[in-house]
């Protein structure tokens, strides 16, 4: 018997399987080195885990409201003030098991068959998938190195068509790691203000900032504009909770309540125990995050500089997010012990099962030309991970 045509429709996550890969090298009893991991290297901080222990201790473990406590919605609103000068009622916030899971069931109520979504390259991988997922039309926009992968007017206008439902946005980017410059931005909000279009603006890695690079969320350019846009964000990256999945979405009243609707009759409430762990998150203390994003910012700087002794590879210098995207192609059409390298997956393939080095192919965010390297793993892992792919790169012909 036949599955429905949408599941065939979607691929299982490249980052993912690269991951799954690399795990399973590792249990072989291999020293793996893996730049695929799209999370931080750290654990949760104490203060997060000991609101979540008391919160079990408590009983706090029944169903919430479908779309989060009062409270985590409360932490969420004055953080949304806090940082980004956005005011919301908190019937304008919805929490959700996941940021994933915000813009997938965005794509669910805001799409209809045939509607487009545009998603500039390179993307997050999932995003084209949930736009397949909710029978929309990803439309996929190129952007370049040397405009910093920063989408243009020019893109927008050539783009656009009568079908153009959505705008998908992430800066600081997944896989880039690129950040938008706040006159960008502005020239988007007022190129968009009065289409259309709805604007998911994906600001999970906010607070992943290096060498002066400054936030912006494209909500905060005007009324009209943050009418349109619908801001999503969570606790995974900035806090080191993957595993709890807790993730928000703030924006206009109407798609929120619609967003709550769909979580009521398919997921109901993230976990109670999550949530009350996220209320500290965003709440507490904030030290965690600074001593992070320090880390990660020595880890670039080297990551950066050791490519750029690499002949072949161009990698430019990322100021957020926590990965380097550099550019390989460069070094297609050449052979490793007799293996062609014809584009990024073989060369993932080959970086994998001779060096033991884990990174992912561009072609799985859109763009061939490139492999994602995350540097979210310890400093000694970086530093043996790059002198392997030098040599891996010298014994190339
Ligand atoms: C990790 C990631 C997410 C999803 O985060 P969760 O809250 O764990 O679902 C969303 N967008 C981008 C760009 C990401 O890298």
């Amino acid at each position: 018997m036949n599955l429905a045509d949408r599941v065939g429709r979607v691929r299982a996550s490249k980052t993912l399987a690269v991951t799954a890969q690399a795990a399973a090298l590792k249990a072989l009893g291999k020293a793996v080195i893996n730049f695929g991991a799209g999370e931080p290297d750290y654990d949760t901080p104490d203060n997060i885990k000991s609101a979540a222990i008391e919160a079990i201790q408590q009983g706090f473990t029944k169903y919430t409201a479908a779309g989060g406590t009062p409270d985590l919605k409360k932490a969420i609103q004055e953080k949304l003030r806090r940082d980004n000068g956005l005011t919301y009622g908190l019937e304008q916030i919805i929490v959700s098991a996941g940021a994933k899971y915000s813009i997938y069931s965005l794509f669910q109520i805001l799409l209809n068959a045939g509607d487009e979504v545009l998603i500039p390259a390179p993307y997050w991988v999932s995003y084209p998938d949930m736009v397949l997922l909710a029978d929309g039309v990803p439309v996929i926009v190129p952007t370049s190195a040397e405009n910093n992968f920063e989408l243009t007017i020019d893109d927008l206008q050539k783009n656009i068509t009568p079908r153009t439902k959505v705008l998908v946005l992430n800066s600081p980017s997944n896989p880039t790691g690129s950040v938008y410059a706040p006159e960008k931005l502005r020239a988007i909000a007022e190129f968009l203000e009065d289409r259309d279009i709805f604007i998911i603006s994906d600001e999970i890695y906010e607070y992943f900032l290096y060498g002066g690079a400054k936030f912006y969320s494209i909500a905060q350019f005007s009324d009209k504009i943050r009418a349109k846009t619908i801001v999503v964000n969570g606790v995974s990256k900035s806090y080191s909770m993957t595993g709890w999945r807790i993730g928000y979405a703030a924006g206009p009243a109407y798609i929120v309540r619609a967003m709550e609707t769909l979580q009521s009759q398919s997921v109901s409430n993230p976990a109670s125990i999550a949530q009350a762990a996220a209320v500290e998150a965003i709440r507490g203390d904030q030290s965690s995050v600074g001593r992070m994003v320090c880390a990660f910012q020595s880890r670039r700087d080297y990551i950066v500089g050791a490519f750029q002794k690499i002949a072949g590879i161009q990698c430019p210098c990322p100021q957020g997010a926590f990965y380097v995207f550099p550019a390989v192609s460069a070094l297609y059409g050449k052979t490793y012990k007799g293996q062609k390298i014809a584009g990024s997956l073989e060369l993932a393939g080959a970086l994998l099962s001779e060096k033991l080095v884990a990174v992912v192919p561009g072609i799985a965010f859109g763009d061939d030309n490139y492999i994602r390297l995350s540097y979210a793993c310890s400093t000694e892992c970086v530093e043996d991970g790059l002198s392997r792919i030098a040599d891996f790169v010298r014994d190339l012909v």
